[in-house]
């Protein structure tokens, strides 16, 4: 086994999978759990963040002539919707989980502790981090990086829909090549986007490796827990 503590970053997005008219997916949800499950299985300790682009994303909040502000504060909540839903599919698994949110909603969920939630990971439950780091103008993805750090992971997984990063939009272009490992400063200068600036930064900077790989291939959450190569690792 090669991790010991790891960082799963889950995008709202990918949830709702094909469906149209809900903004989760069961089979994605169900798909999850299992994968999630096979992970845990390793005597991996597993602690996720979870977005919520499905729901709301805070720069939807001017075209609906919301302030931007709360627009962010929506899409916090909208992270804590998708956690209570994996928390719910992850149980149905016979896993001991806990939601841990970032602004503060006792009738739900835990408030973010840091040292109490390295402790639920000693006791092998997977700790769902919700609502970001409970600021506005950050994304989930600064959550993934700034959580992993202060829990002491040993990488960030970071789960998409492509299989991990390419020198150009492979949605777009046939030719598009994929790296299977870059620096930091190879990444940056080559302007390769991954994760926001802020993001990238924290990994950068506290040398945390990330992992881009495809969640929604089956099997491949396990292949990257377990070291083996899928994706593209910046380290
Ligand atoms: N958000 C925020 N602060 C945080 C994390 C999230 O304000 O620390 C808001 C932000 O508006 C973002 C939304 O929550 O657009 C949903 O998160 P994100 O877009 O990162 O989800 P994903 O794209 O991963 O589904």
């Amino acid at each position: 086994m090669k991790y010991k503590r790891i960082l799963l970053k889950l995008s709202g997005e990918a949830l709702q999978g094909k469906s149209k008219n809900h903004h989760i997916d069961r089979e994605v949800l169900e798909q999850y759990a299992e994968e999630i499950k096979q992970v845990k299985e390793l005597g991996v300790e597993l602690a996720i963040v979870i977005g919520g682009g499905n729901i709301f994303r805070g720069d939807e909040a001017e075209w609906l002539g919301i302030d931007r502000v709360q627009g962010d504060y929506m899409g916090m909540l909208a992270t804590v919707i998708n956690g209570m839903a994996l928390q719910s599919a992850l149980e149905r698994h016979g896993l001991y989980t806990r939601l841990m949110s970032g602004i503060k909603m006792e009738q739900v969920c835990e408030p973010f502790i840091r040292r109490r939630a390295i402790r639920h990971l000693e006791k092998g439950r997977i700790v769902i981090f919700g609502a970001g780091i409970g600021n506005p103008y950050f994304t989930t993805d600064s959550t993934a990086s700034l959580r992993a750090i202060e829990i002491q992971a040993e990488v960030v997984l970071k789960g998409t829909r492509v299989d991990g990063v390419y020198n150009k939009d492979p949605e777009k272009f046939t030719d598009a090549v994929r790296y299977s490992q870059l620096t930091f400063l190879e990444a940056y200068e080559k302007n390769l986007s991954i994760m926001d600036m802020t993001a990238f930064t924290l990994c950068m900077e506290n040398k945390l490796p990330i992992i881009v790989f495809d969640m929604n291939k089956k099997g491949n959450l396990l292949r990257v827990a377990k070291g083996e190569e899928a994706g593209t690792l910046i380290s």
